[in-house]
């Protein structure tokens, strides 16, 4: 193996993967380095695959890739203790010739993306962690790996290892992640054959469903639960705040039990075999939370630079997003001759400035303090929805005027006019 390469991508996930498989694309000689037995090995996702960020770097990615199902319908539910309120959007139309959404499992999809990456050219090495980078004064100038005699240099060094951003902070280059910045997420796969889950679902043969739920589940925490259909299994999850797990004491298993039990959860699970369960981060500290994501020599992409959108579930798409313009910044430097240092490399960051990455971190740079600090949405107004529900629907003599005025009554008694109105003002500023 040669000692010295143009780039080295440290982490084999979206972001690694993207950033490797444009660059070797280019030509650009790539050394790709992922700590696990196999890319996907260690990796946990919900996963939803948004099909568009995939494309733009493989274009003919469903030949081959291994997909679970296309999505055609999107559940949002707001759960009080025995109930739920909810919107669900389906479409035929999701059942275009190109598919928008698909669920994957991570393990086998990492796998698939990290062959097209050595297809492309790139050399991959697996079972190697880096422990920390080469720095020449402040310039970074390789990495250290776990292997006897494992310096290895290049250019330029991507870091895409993930939310927890290690090799990042034991260089100085990245703050310890904040409780308040980062949830925990607890996930297990629920194995069924594939046509109960059709049935189940109300879903066609690859068809697939997202439910997406939130409310008094988290026991006052912030935080989601979520079931997504794949092929052969359910993979049913919940997370919430780091920093309020902590507060409250609560155990993240023992919440997505009671998840699993919600009258309107438990029978979608009902006889289904538990085979996996894994546990990982979420960055949800939105755009105050990236930190500084070049320097001289290096650059950071992914999780590792806290790009995920929250409240759309978006992490997987702007990994790769981030990963490939990264890419990109490194690839037009070198073909005009431009030094790998801090000021070039802040071309990196105009980009993404540019890109819906940050424009979408940007709108909704508020929303984590807001829903933070206002933890009514998951506590006061699923109850008060389930109540306005049941008031509403339960036919029982009293008269549909009368109904109305006590749904008002029970939305002035459990938040005030001033609250009310305080709440719907914040949240429309949160994500105006
Ligand atoms: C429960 C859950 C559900 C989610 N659901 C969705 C969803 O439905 N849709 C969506 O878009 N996003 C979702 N996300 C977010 C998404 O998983 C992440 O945003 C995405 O995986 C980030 O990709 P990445 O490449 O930056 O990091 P990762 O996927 O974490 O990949 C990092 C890679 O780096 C490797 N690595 C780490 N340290 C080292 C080291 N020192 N040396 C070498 N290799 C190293 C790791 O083994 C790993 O392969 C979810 C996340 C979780 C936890």
């Amino acid at each position: 193996m040669p000692e010295r390469f143009d780039a080295i991508v440290v982490g084999a996930g979206p972001a690694g993967n993207a950033a490797a498989l444009t660059l070797a694309e280019a030509g650009v000689s790539v050394l790709l380095l992922e700590r696990g037995e196999y890319p996907g090995s260690k990796n946990v996702q919900g996963a939803i695959m948004y099909a568009d960020q995939l494309q733009a770097l493989i274009p003919d990615f469903r030949d081959d890739a291994p997909l679970e199902r296309h999505i055609v319908e999107q559940r949002i539910w707001m759960l009080d203790d025995s109930a739920h309120v909810g919107t669900h959007y389906r479409s035929d139309g999701f059942n275009e010739e190109l598919p928008n959404r698909y669920t994957i499992i991570r393990a086998q999809f990492d796998k698939w993306f990290a062959k097209k990456v050595q297809a492309a050219g790139a050399l991959l090495i697996c079972e190697t962690t880096v422990t920390e980078l080469l720095k020449d004064g402040d310039r970074v100038v390789g990495v250290r790996t776990d292997r006897a005699g494992g310096d290895i240099h290049a250019d330029v060094v991507i870091l895409a290892d993930g939310v927890n951003a290690l090799v990042a902070q034991r260089s100085g280059l990245r703050d310890e992640l904040k409780p308040d910045n980062v949830a925990l997420a607890v996930k297990e796969m629920h194995f069924l054959p594939e046509e109960v889950i059709q049935q189940r679902f109300n879903i066609g043969e690859n068809e697939g469903v997202v439910i997406e739920a939130a409310g008094t589940i988290t026991d006052g925490m912030l935080g989601t639960g979520f079931i997504y259909t794949n092929r052969e299994s359910l993979s049913v999850g919940i997370g919430c705040l780091v920093s309020d797990f902590a507060a409250s004491k609560t155990r993240p298993y023992d919440l997505l039990e009671r998840f699993k039990q919600h009258p309107s959860i438990r029978p979608l699970l009902a006889g289904s075999e538990v085979k996996e369960y894994a546990a990982h981060l979420i960055p949800e500290g939105g755009y105050r939370a990236v930190p500084k994501v070049f320097g001289d020599g290096w650059l950071m992409a992914g999780d590792a630079g806290q790009f995920v959108n929250s409240l759309h579930r978006e992490g997987s798409n702007m990994a790769m997003t981030t990963g490939r313009i990264a890419a990109e910044t490194v690839i037009d430097l070198k073909r005009e001759g431009k030094p790998m240092n801090g000021r070039n490399l802040s071309l990196y960051r105009k980009r993404l400035e540019d890109s819906y990455v940050m424009k979408d971190l940007r709108k909704y740079r508020d929303l984590p303090q807001v829903l933070h600090r206002n933890k009514q949405f998951v506590t006061t107004y699923p109850k008060l929805l389930a109540g306005a529900a049941d008031t509403w629907f339960r036919v029982d003599g009293v008269d549909k005027r009368s109904k109305e005025r006590q749904i008002v009554r029970s939305f002035l008694k459990g938040r005030s006019l001033r609250g009310l109105v305080g709440d719907a003002l914040r949240l429309a500023r949160a994500v105006r």
